[in-house]
């Protein structure tokens, strides 16, 4: 949108000839994202074009691919250039299409459907489903503590998310080792599948999926999510007794690894084109939803942060780089790949920054550094407070740029309003409804402001 640079001219930088510069005020720059980003809200536009076009779109599918497409097409409508893919190869799981449990009664008669989803990895069950009674435990140790009692059993984990922590990422933490791991501790037990409670803080009957494991010496069992209500129901039926029965019927099934890729697309350096400033999400995405907020929002954001900066004016003195990581859901392949990839070894990385927290509010940014480069991040709290999000913090910058971060690279991830995310996460719920366009937009102008600090300043 190069027809904006004379307007700009005059918003920014009274002392530049053509657009923003090096010598900007940076709050003139944090009032010009403003008034760009909050009249059209495009981040929201992009995402609902992405959760249209490519709703489902989990490793593998026709839809990631998709979304590659759309968002390769976004990234030249957003004025990026080298907009290309690079690629990965991934992991292929398809859900199928039968996927239920039912209790039965004594006789084995059919008595209600509880509602539950396979978990992405899980093995498929015999046609005529694997029928057992249940067994419910809060933990892997009180399952091992039931000895030859839980073999032939279903496993019921029915630990919830502790609503004491404040931070619900923090209470993710202390319960989804039921979802990584059930399958393998109850086939361990002597278990013939998993039922696990459903990582959430929603109180609906509505299963969230995620990654779950096997392990290549333990027999590989089926694993489901079942929503809370029927999580509470089954658990009072057993503590009533006599004990419940259930069928599980599902043909998911594993595939061979699929073709795939990350898409790219930059601002360019002006000074300095071969130092990289990454920012991104994940573009695969579960699929019972539309991955509206895990993770389309933290793609277009991505996108958007650019074309904002692209919009009021500036070239950033390094290089801004928008990457789609495929994959972060069951693989990371993205992330690893982008990383290892031969074509960053004429590159020089600067920082890597992440949205995956959902396009909620946003409060700031965690920062994965050391604590020279955290120091000096935490100078510009002030600036960040202008648009209303001045927490910086140490912690994870994401998944996706792990790899990145791992390599030396200061890692950023956005904060956001936390408290809602676990409600839509990884569920049929997690859909463009859900999602605020003014909070979305307001997170994509503060990583615009962040990426502009840091292209302009250095770390
Ligand atoms: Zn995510």
């Amino acid at each position: 949108m190069r027809n904006h640079a004379p307007y700009l001219t005059l918003l920014l930088c009274a002392g530049c000839l053509s657009t923003a510069c090096s010598g900007t005020p940076p709050d003139s720059v944090a009032r010009a994202l403003i008034r760009a980003g909050f009249p059209k809200n495009t981040a929201f536009t992009l995402l609902k074009e992405l959760t249209e076009q490519a709703g489902h779109r989990l490793s593998g599918s026709a839809g990631s691919l998709k979304a590659l497409d759309v968002t390769q097409q976004m990234m030249r409508q957003a004025g990026l250039t080298h907009v290309r893919v690079e690629s990965v190869m991934v992991p292929h799981w398809e859900r199928g299409t039968v996927e239920e449990a039912v209790l039965l009664d004594a006789g084995g008669r059919r008595i209600s459907p509880l509602s539950v989803c396979a978990l992405g990895g899980s093995v498929g069950t015999p046609i005529r489903g694997i029928t057992a009674d249940v067994v419910e435990v809060q933990s892997f140790d009180q399952l091992r503590a039931l000895g030859k009692s839980a073999v032939g059993k279903i496993v019921f984990f029915n630990r919830p998310m502790d609503p004491t922590r404040l931070d619900p990422f923090n209470a993710y933490g202390g319960a989804v080792d039921q979802r990584g791991r059930g399958a393998v501790e109850a086939a361990r037990a002597g278990g013939v599948a998993a039922i696990v409670r459903s990582v959430t803080t929603a109180r609906d009957n509505v299963p969230h999926t995620g990654a779950m494991g096997y392990v290549d010496s333990v027999r590989r069992v089926p694993a489901v999510a079942i929503g809370i209500e029927d999580a509470d129901r089954l658990s009072a039926l057993i503590t009533r007794g006599p004990t419940p029965r259930v069928r599980i019927r599902l043909d998911c099934r594993v595939l061979p690894d699929a073709p795939s890729g990350n898409a790219l697309g930059e601002l360019t350096g002006s000074e300095f084109p071969d130092q990289i400033i990454v920012v991104g999400g994940h573009i695969d995405a579960w699929d019972k939803g539309t991955g509206a907020h895990d993770d389309g929002a933290g793609c277009v954001q991505a996108i958007e942060a650019l074309r904002l900066l692209r919009e009021i004016g500036v070239r950033p003195r390094r290089t801004l780089r928008a990457v789609m990581f495929m994959n972060e859901e069951n693989g990371l392949r993205g992330g690893r790949g982008y990383a290892a990839s031969p074509n960053r070894d004429s590159e020089t990385p600067i920082a890597a920054l992440e949205s995956d927290r959902g396009g909620f509010a946003p409060r700031g940014f965690s920062v994965q550094a050391d604590s020279a480069t955290f120091t000096r991040v935490r100078q510009w709290q002030s600036l960040l407070e202008l648009l209303d999000a001045g927490k910086v913090e140490t912690g994870h910058g994401g998944v996706d740029i792990t790899p990145i971060v791992d390599k030396g690279t200061p890692g950023f991830g956005l904060l956001v309003d936390r408290q809602r995310y676990f409600d839509y996460h990884h569920s049929a719920n997690d859909t463009l409804d859900k999602v605020h366009p003014r909070e979305l937009e307001h997170g994509a102008i503060v990583m615009a402001f962040l990426l502009y600090l840091i292209s302009e300043q250095g770390l």
